[in-house]
């Protein structure tokens, strides 16, 4: 049986942080909604465009909720959605990028529950353009990759002997806990290591930093810089048209 009509589920990227980064759209169902579920890395700014009065409800691993817990968020929304709530789920970035969107969807359907989803602009690309490097340019990089440095529980995922050289640009996502392995990986796959290399942390955000080095370094001055997190690791020759303007300290 379909639960009831009245209320919706909107699954929204809020984008890489900067209020300003969120689509219309995204924005007009945030001015509209009862409840927003939200991950801890949507940040204050986003969170201001919430429809006065709405709830605002903080999930993931940071709020005290294990992350496998898609359930949990999921049984949330749907009672929300039974009592006729118009329902939020914001998601950090794009929805269906390394956030688990997808699977919270399949729940949702699972129960009968429609969900719109609207994308967002990942922090895959626009951190790096934050930084002012381009993720592709012609004569220096055709393609660009996107890979979890990261996944718990499931460590082996990603398969770096493959990924070395695969693509032109590689950015990595909840990587920089593991800089010195994914680096050290990435040379005994091939990638040279004097390929540049850079980490941007919080991106978009008044507090972004820029790192830029080469892939052989770039784990030791990001330990000695400690960045606060989020952060991405961008390999490419592309790194070189860092523009200087283009960040906070680097
Ligand atoms: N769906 C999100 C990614 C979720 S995974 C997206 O499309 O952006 C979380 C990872 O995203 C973090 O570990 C970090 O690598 C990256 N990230 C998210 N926001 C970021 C930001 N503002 N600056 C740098 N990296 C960011």
């Amino acid at each position: 049986m379909r639960a009831s009509s009245a209320g919706s589920v909107h699954l929204v990227g809020a984008g890489p942080g900067d209020p300003g980064l969120i689509t219309v759209r995204g924005a007009r169902l945030l001015a509209e909604a009862d409840a927003v579920f939200h991950d801890q890395l949507v940040g204050t700014g986003i969170l201001e465009m919430v429809r006065p009065g709405a709830d605002l409800v903080a999930v993931g691993h940071r709020a005290g909720m294990p992350r496998a817990s898609v359930d949990a968020v999921v049984s949330a929304m749907a009672t929300a959605h039974t009592a006729g709530a118009r329902v939020v789920r914001l998601k950090g970035g794009d929805p269906f990028v390394f956030g688990r969107g997808a699977e919270e969807v399949e729940a949702l359907l699972s129960l009968g529950i429609p969900v719109e989803v609207v994308p967002g602009i990942s922090s895959a690309f626009a951190g790096p353009l934050a930084a002012g490097i381009p993720v592709t340019h012609r004569g220096l990089a055709a393609s660009v990759m996107i890979v979890t440095g990261h996944r718990p529980g499931d460590q082996e995922s990603v398969d770096w002997g493959r990924v070395g050289n695969a693509s032109d640009t590689l950015v990595v996502l909840m990587g920089t806990a593991r800089l010195g392995e994914i680096a050290e990986a990435l040379i005994a796959a091939g990638r040279p290591s004097g390929t540049p290399a850079a980490v941007v942390a919080s991106a978009t955000l008044p507090t972004q930093r820029r790192l830029l080095s080469s892939l052989g370094e770039i784990a030791g001055l990001a330990a000695h810089e400690a960045p606060p997190p989020p952060a991405i690791l961008v390999v490419g020759e592309v790194v070189r048209m860092a523009r200087a303007d283009a960040s906070g300290p680097s």
